[in-house]
């Protein structure tokens, strides 16, 4: 972290100035796995958004004038920072946000990836030249910047995500004003820095520190022409709801899912269980794509029941900065609480409970950290019925249910589609014709075929359907979020 860390809070990072803020809060990032404070942040105030703001704005004029590639070398820099501080920044991300640390690790990866995408499309100009209906003229499709672009990220892929939205927000010649998540915060401190070493110009990058109100007065400013959103349903529908009303502002929000995985009459069982377990249990079912329903044909349903649950009575939770462990805790004290309502949400709609290790015992935890968010596997049964809430509302952690169904591929579409989500899903089967099906059929942005409902690739759009997204994928597509195009025809 900066030099200016001693016992004084961090900064908001405004105008190419660490500043404290017209707020007197602060609040504190803690270890999830151990509950111990790691730093303290000025939380941000409608005052240090109004000034992030204005610095974006005066910027935006002269940033918009350098070319894609002059605009892409600061993001080189930063590509090549976060390639040499791999292992150091995974640690750092595991520390603040608990996740296993080869998760932290390939958070960091993701990042570059990222940047190398974005920075690299800056040698790749693309547009399209289109013949005119008339035939003297010529026509052509030409994207410019938007201008000020808000980002509001979430906590559980820290670094990763914040530069799905603002690499490309930057190359394509916008100014950002950007607020971490108030879990990560330490994460946002490390990126902003990081823009402060490559000398980005004053006012192209700005960060406020901050909660929800923070965001609000970011994603409600009018000076804002795009917010780019990546969290809960809740929050990214109330923006979509508040800034879809505003004329020439467009909120582009990634959301959460209820999602499933099938599992027919004829798959591979190894594989079936290897992608459940993954999908369900890995990051503590915190990552956005972890799967909540697993819908089994009922020639296999006993036997994948009885290979995942054994399964799941006995994942171990451990300290994530060890290489080899397989889940940490959950994020914070209120998340363990809100897991443990769609625990007992399942419980009262009648979930025949098969693995409840929710609380864990006292030697499950590992030594010194019997103060973290720890949380083990809650697996039910339950007959499928549309009207249950426990199939339809997101839980966010290891709470699945097993769903027997009888019937043909068209059946578990059925149940797969009756969520109001739609971000992932995956199907795993022997035969191509119902993998063909479900890709026809399953409504989602993302889908795997026999493979873990897990990961990302920054040149595929990553997106979701229904209330999981709304229209503007993030990765590869965010461009459409923060351009506009201008449809020119020339009179030769
Ligand atoms: P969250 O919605 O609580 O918070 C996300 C961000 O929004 C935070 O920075 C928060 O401070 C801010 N915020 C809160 N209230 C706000 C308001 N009223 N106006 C503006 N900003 C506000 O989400 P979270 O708990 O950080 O993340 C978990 C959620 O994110 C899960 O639902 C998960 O599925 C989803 N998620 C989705 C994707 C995706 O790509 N679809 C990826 C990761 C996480």
């Amino acid at each position: 972290m900066s030099e200016q860390a001693t016992t004084d809070p961090y900064r908001h990072y405004v105008n190419g100035e660490w500043t404290d803020g017209h707020g007197s809060e602060t609040f504190d990032s803690e270890n999830p796995a151990t509950g111990e404070p790691l730093a303290t942040f000025h939380r941000g105030t409608e005052a240090d958004v109004d000034a992030a703001l204005e610095a974006a704005e005066d910027a935006f004029e002269e940033w918009r004038e350098l070319s894609h590639i002059d605009r892409a070398e600061y993001l080189w820099d930063i590509y090549h920072e976060l390639r040499e501080r791999h292992d150091e920044l995974g640690e750092i991300i595991t520390k603040e946000c608990g996740k296993e640390i080869s998760e932290g690790k390939a958070d960091v990866a993701e990042a570059w990836h990222m940047v190398e995408w974005a920075a690299g499309n800056a040698r790749h100009p693309h547009g399209d030249v289109v013949p005119s209906e008339i035939g003297s003229k010529d026509a052509y499709m030409r994207r410019k910047p938007r201008g000020v672009i808000g980002c509001i990220t979430p906590w559980n892929f820290p670094v990763a995500i914040p530069f799905w939205h603002m690499a490309i927000a930057l190359v394509e010649g916008n100014t950002v004003v950007w607020k971490p998540a108030e879990q990560t915060p330490w994460c946002g401190q490390i990126i902003a820095e990081m823009f402060e070493d490559a000398g980005i110009p004053d006012g192209v990058f700005n960060m406020v520190q901050g909660f929800g109100d923070a965001g609000a007065a970011i994603s409600e400013d009018e000076r804002v022409d795009t917010v780019l959103f990546t969290g809960s349903a809740e929050v990214g529908h109330e923006i979509a709801s508040k800034v879809g009303g505003e004329p020439g502002k467009l909120a582009a929000c990634e959301m959460g899912g209820k999602n499933g995985i099938v599992i027919t009459e004829n798959a591979d069982l190894d594989i079936a269980v290897h992608s459940a377990v993954m999908s369900s249990f890995k990051t503590t079912g915190q990552r956005c794509v972890s799967s909540e329903r697993l819908i089994v044909h009922t020639d296999v349903y006993d036997e994948f029941k009885d290979r995942y649950v054994e399964i799941a009575e006995k994942v171990a939770v451990d300290d994530p900065l060890e290489e080899d462990t397989f889940m940490g805790p959950a994020i914070e004290p209120e998340h363990v609480e809100k897991i443990q309502k769609h625990n007992d949400l399942a419980r009262q709609e009648g979930a025949e409970v098969l693995v409840d290790r929710f609380e864990l015992d006292d030697d499950e935890i590992p030594d010194g950290h019997e103060d973290g968010n720890w949380v083990g596997p809650f697996v039910y049964e339950i007959e499928y019925d549309s009207d249950l809430r426990c199939l339809k509302e997101e839980c966010f952690g290891p709470h699945v249910a097993l769903l027997e169904y009888d019937g043909d591929i068209e059946r578990a579409l059925e149940i797969h589609n009756d969520t109001p989500y739609g971000l992932a899903g995956a199907i795993i089967s022997e035969d191509y014709r119902q993998i063909n099906y479900f890709r026809d059929h399953a409504e989602l942005g993302l889908a795997y075929a026999n493979l873990p409902c897990i990961g990302a690739e920054v040149h595929l759009p990553f997106g979701g359907v229904k209330k999981s997204g709304n229209g503007y994928p993030s990765a590869r597509e965010a461009i459409e979020a923060v351009t506009e195009r201008t449809a020119w025809t020339l009179n030769n």
